[in-house]
């Protein structure tokens, strides 16, 4: 279900738009091997009506496919924004842009989603890195090498955790 506003059905009462986005339709382009969108925003948002403008506001999740940049772990990284609000006017220059009756609240999502990225994602605030010495298998970890690095006990508390 796409994430819309119908103007007129707007005008006579609010609106509540609950369920969830395909990653397709997010459409968010991460640019970035260690951040993937891989699975469905979920929204819960309460869309009202307000004399020159729309006001947006709720919640927001989305768990993204992450890489450690230190140890090179997969892991999911949940963002969630609470309280979300957006504003979006309806008159002006900056006014948005209305089809049909209907505004389309992706853009505003996906802009405020991508602010929130974790600019280095990390499966664990406390993530050493590579293991160095433990098995002697891993010595450098600067070398550009596929390194096999299973999911780890860690990962998996990680996923119970989510
Ligand atoms: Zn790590």
């Amino acid at each position: 279900m796409p994430l819309v506003v119908n103007l007129r059905h707007l005008e006579a009462h609010d609106i509540h738009l609950k369920g969830e986005l395909p990653a397709a339709e997010l459409d968010i382009d991460t640019r970035d091997e260690v951040i993937r969108v891989a699975q469905p925003l979920v929204h819960d948002l309460e869309a009202q009506k307000l004399e020159n403008s729309i006001l947006v506001q709720g919640h927001l999740r989305l768990n993204l496919e992450c890489q450690c940049v230190r140890c090179l772990k997969p892991f999911q990284y949940r963002l969630e924004l609470t309280g979300w609000t957006c504003h979006l006017p309806l008159q002006g220059e900056d006014r948005v842009a209305v089809v049909n009756d209907c505004v389309d609240l992706t853009p505003y999502v996906r802009e405020d989603i991508l602010l929130e990225f974790p600019r280095h994602p990390l499966c664990n605030p406390e993530c050493r890195g590579l293991p160095k010495t433990s098995l002697g298998r891993v010595k450098n970890a600067s070398s550009a090498g596929k390194t096999e690095v299973g999911p780890s006990a860690w990962s998996e508390l990680n996923k119970l955790k989510l």
